[in-house]
């Protein structure tokens, strides 16, 4: 059976409203980054969501959460003013505790989809074998329920009146259907994750950068252009009690 037939993916570039969910500051520039700064070169109003204070993300320990936190805070902001999106909301949960707190999760993603509209969410692929991170986890899971949710008036009634239900794009997926042309964007793409520089000491600057256009390249080869991004994308049908919908 041919699943695309009954339950047709959509097409992420068509994407005119996102919100980009991301665990810490700097995940959405390394999964989505090219695809987000197209996105926005054509007029997609981008906002990004960021769960995370970022707060424990060093290996210096004479660095303090709140130091820190002020830090990344400033680096995603100039990040995303780089990749041309139109704000963050900073959900205001501490680094590496997103699932200590599911459902308050849950329900300020809700609120996010039902207060901005978006016909499009991106958000890590929960799924992702191997993914050690809890936030990842938990995040991807959030926004994935959430979808299942924000087109019942019943459900979370607090958070304000349903919507359509938006499509997702996974980054960071092992099961990926669609690969974005980033050729033109890639380079912008290495810049706003540079923009997080206190993620990234050299050597490791340069070993990412050179993963991801190893990884982008390749990506590209399979589609026959330069820079390939590659996203598992759904719609909420596909999440729930679809047995074909990994495969999709
Ligand atoms: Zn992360």
């Amino acid at each position: 059976m041919d699943l695309s037939q009954i339950l047709p993916i959509p097409d992420v570039m068509q994407a005119k409203r996102v919100i980009a969910f991301s665990p810490h500051p700097d995940d959405n520039e390394m999964g989505a980054g090219g695809t987000l700064a197209k996105l926005a070169q054509t007029g997609t109003e981008i906002l990004w969501a960021v769960a995370s204070d970022g707060s424990v993300g060093t290996e210096d320990n004479a660095t303090s959460t709140n130091s820190l936190a002020a830090v990344r805070r400033q680096e995603q902001e100039d990040a995303v003013r780089l990749l041309g999106g139109y704000g963050v909301e900073w959900m205001g949960f501490t680094d590496t505790h997103l699932r200590d707190n599911p459902q308050s999760l849950e329900f300020k993603v809700v609120k996010l989809i039902r207060s901005y509209h978006p016909d499009f969410v991106f958000c890590p692929d929960p799924w992702l074998p191997y993914e050690a991170h809890p936030d990842h986890r938990t995040l991807g899971h959030a926004v994935s329920t959430a979808l299942l949710m924000v087109n019942f008036p019943l459900a979370y009634p607090e958070t304000g009146a349903a919507v359509t239900a938006p499509s997702i794009a996974y980054y960071g997926s092992a099961w990926p259907n669609t690969t974005v042309d980033i050729s033109d964007t890639f380079q912008r793409k290495l810049e706003a994750l540079m923009a997080h520089k206190s993620q990234f000491i050299p050597p490791f600057d340069q070993q990412i950068q050179m993963y991801l256009t190893l990884q982008a390249v390749s990506l590209g080869e399979s589609i026959g252009v330069a820079r390939g991004e590659a996203f598992k994308v759904l719609t909420h049908h596909h999440l729930h009690f679809n047995v074909d919908a990994w495969k999709s």
